[in-house]
Parts: structure tokens; sequence; C-alpha cells
């Protein structure tokens, strides 16, 4: 059968194959760890569901205008005005099925073919894909110290005069990393003077710890929205533990939006009206929700990195948002999808390689899930690993001799 080149080089989601793995072991009975899943465990938030069961019961869902219901657009002007301090016009904003589609109609409206895409590593998975989908090519600048916080100097050296857009992602998916202010203001400033898309991927952006913030690019711009630059990006997905309803959005400048929407008309039309009732409901509705999982989080971050601490060789990046970290396992493997493949087999836990976020050596590990799955998944990890570590374990309710070490 012949498909496209195009197509054909496009490689699967390595987190979703994970998650279809994972659920795979679990109706064979096998006690599965899942420490790869980029979602959080709680229940969708009441105003949420009474919305969208609402909409549902009214039996007339129908298409509604493709930017989106004029309602939730107005939910998510206020959520701007409250959470960036930014007062945008209903013409910037368009409501996608996902912040993952909201990206992948930045990238076709702003991109020609082999125009380059700017991506910091550590990355998220689907957007050098979601370039090369579009035609671009994807360049990414990997921090030299090994670290997880790119330098200025080493993104100027990587544009071109072929450069359209760079993408950041703070809190970053996978390295839990809240790029600096400073960083932030640079890199504004650069992409304003140089005249390239600043696309802000804000999806984790209320998920930070320790009294910390998000900087909202807004901050360091004088420009009005419309001579701007700027593409924020955002969704109910990881705030508000709603990944099924698969609602994003983004806010760009009218002209962009104009075209984005033309776009999403011809392809999706628009995102499901009763997902949008449920999204517009979580954002309208109590959002002690949402700090609520976030203080849940930043406790399974602590308990993560506690567990983390006593392994011998492991070292780790306490992260300052989002669910996941990266600890370096290079004293273990430098190859890391072997590695996670043989954790996978040997303790049941699932983790995703670092090798598929441009960093490899080192796993993700997601603690979005229960204080219980965090422990005993790095304990099995650990046990697997870690010759000091005692050579039996119960999984389930089997208890297991280590006899590789
Ligand atoms: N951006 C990042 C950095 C993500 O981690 C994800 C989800 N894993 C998305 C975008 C996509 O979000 P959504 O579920 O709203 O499509």
């Amino acid at each position: 059968m012949s498909v496209s080149e195009l197509a054909s080089s496009i490689v699967e989601s390595p987190t979703l194959r994970l998650n279809e793995e994972a659920r795979l072991l679990r109706e064979r009975g096998e006690p599965v760890i899942h420490l790869g899943i980029g979602e959080p465990k709680n229940k969708t938030p009441i105003p949420a569901i009474l919305s969208s069961a609402a909409k549902l019961s009214q039996g007339d869902v129908k298409y509604c205008p493709s930017d989106g219901l004029p309602s939730l657009k107005k939910a998510i002007i206020r959520y701007t005005e409250e959470a960036y301090d930014k007062v945008v016009a209903p013409e910037n904003v368009i409501v996608s099925s996902g912040a993952k589609q909201a990206l992948f109609n930045i990238l076709y409206t702003i991109l020609n073919p082999k125009d380059e895409v700017v991506i910091l590593a550590p990355y998220w998975v689907s957007y050098p894909e979601m370039v090369k989908m579009v035609y671009g090519v994807p360049i990414v600048v990997t921090p030299e110290d090994g670290s997880f916080h790119p330098r200025m100097a080493d993104i100027e050296r990587a544009v071109s005069s072929s450069t359209r857009a760079l993408i950041v992602n703070s809190p970053n998916n996978p390295s839990g990393v809240v790029y600096r202010e400073e960083f932030i203001a640079q890199i504004v400033d650069f992409c304003e003077r140089k005249k390239i898309y600043l696309i802000m991927d804000d999806i984790y952006h209320k998920l930070v710890f320790d009294g910390r913030v998000a900087p909202p690019c807004y901050r360091f711009t004088t420009k009005d929205l419309e001579d701007s630059r700027l593409i924020v990006v955002n969704g109910i997905a990881k705030l508000y533990g709603m990944t099924g309803f698969r609602i994003g959005w983004c806010v760009a400048p009218r002209k962009i939006v104009t075209v984005i929407n033309n776009v999403q008309a011809q392809t999706t039309s628009c995102a499901s009206p009763v997902m949008q009732a449920g999204a517009e409901g979580a954002l309208l509705g109590l959002q002690s929700v949402v700090e609520s999982l976030r203080l849940t989080i930043q406790n399974n971050r602590d308990v993560a990195m506690r567990e983390l601490s006593s392994f011998n060789g492991v070292k780790t990046y306490k992260p300052d948002g989002t669910f996941y970290c990266l600890p370096d396992f290079r004293a273990y493997s430098s190859n890391s999808v072997e590695l996670s493949s043989f954790l996978l087999k040997r303790a049941l836990v699932v983790t995703v390689p670092g090798r598929e976020f441009g960093m490899e050596g080192h796993l993700r590990l997601s603690f979005a899930g229960t204080v219980k799955d965090v422990t005993e998944g790095i304990a099995r990890i650990k046990w697997a690993l870690d010759p000091t570590s005692p050579n039996d374990i119960y999984i389930g309710d089997k208890r297991l001799i280590r006899d590789w070490l």
C-alpha cells in the first residue's frame, strides 16, 4: 500500500503508544504502574460536567462558529485578562480541538515549505513532527552545558533568514523547568526585533510550584497585540484535568486568527460545542480546582524527588512546574529507549525515553498519578537498576528476585 513520503516520515506518538501498551498489559491483569502518562487523575470539575450536560440535553448539538462558541470565547477573554493582565478582543481568540490542534493550525498558517522553526530541547515530542507535517524544518537548540535551560546565544546562532518561528514551552514538558524572567524578556525582544513569531505553549502555566510564577510573555512587550509576533496557546487539558474534552485555544493578532479560522473551517469546521460548553464551565467555575491540583502535584513532586534522591547515580533537576521530571539515568544506560523497555518488561513501570524529547540518557517520569504510584514506581525502578537496593520485591502479589545485576 502506498502512502506519501511526508506521512510515512512522521513518527508515532511515543506517549500515546506507551499508553496503549500499558492499557493492554493492564487488561491482561499485569500490575503496571504508569509513570508515562501526561494527565492528572482528578475527576472533571462539576461546573464543566453540568455545562456540557446542559448543552447535550438540549438535544440541539449542531455546527457552531468555527472559531468557537461566542460564550466560550468570552470566558477565554476573561481568563486572559485575569491570568495575563492582557485585554484581547474576540477576533484575537480561536478555539480548537485541543492545544495540539491549535499548535498545528498555527504552524500551518505561518510556515511556507522549508521555513525553519526553532525548538528548544528538551522539547515536547509533537513539535518537530508538526513542523515537518507542514513541510517546515525543525531546528533544535540543545543546551550545551547539559542543563535544561537553553541560552540566548545558542538560539541566536540557530536563527537564519529562513526562521519563521520559535516555540517556547514553559513550564516545560518534559523537564518541569520554568524559564527565568530575563530569558523570556530576551526572547520576546529578540523575536520582535527579528520579526519571528514567538509561539508560547502555556498549557501548564498555572501548574508552578514553590510560590513561583511562569512569566507571561506579554509583560515584556510594549507593542500592541496586532503589531506583535506573540501567539499564546492554552487549554483546559492539564490545568483542569480535562484531557478528554479536547479543547484548547490560541490568542494571536487578528490577521493570524482570521487565517487560522479559514484553515480550521476547511478541516474540522469547529470543535464540538458539547465539549466547548464543558470548557466554559471549567473556566467560569470555582478556580480552586486548579489550585488544589497544583498543590497535589507539588506534593507528588516532593515525593518523587525524595525517592529519586535515594538512588545511586541518578541525577535529577527539581521541577518548578508541570507534572514531569527528567532524571539523568546515564549511570545505568545511555540508551533511553532500551532502558525504558527494560523497565517495562522487568519492573512493569512505564517511563518515556528521553530520546523522544531530544535528551538521550534521561527518562521522563510523570508524577501526575497518585503518591502510591510515584513511590512504588520509583521503588521498582530502583530495584531493577540499583545493585545497592534489596534484590527482592513484591510486584502485585508476586515476589520477584533480581538476577541480572
Ligand atoms: N503542549 C504540551 C507541551 C503538552 O504537553 C500537551 C499535551 N501533552 C499539549 C500541548 C496538548 O494539549 P491538548 O491535550 O490540549 O491537545
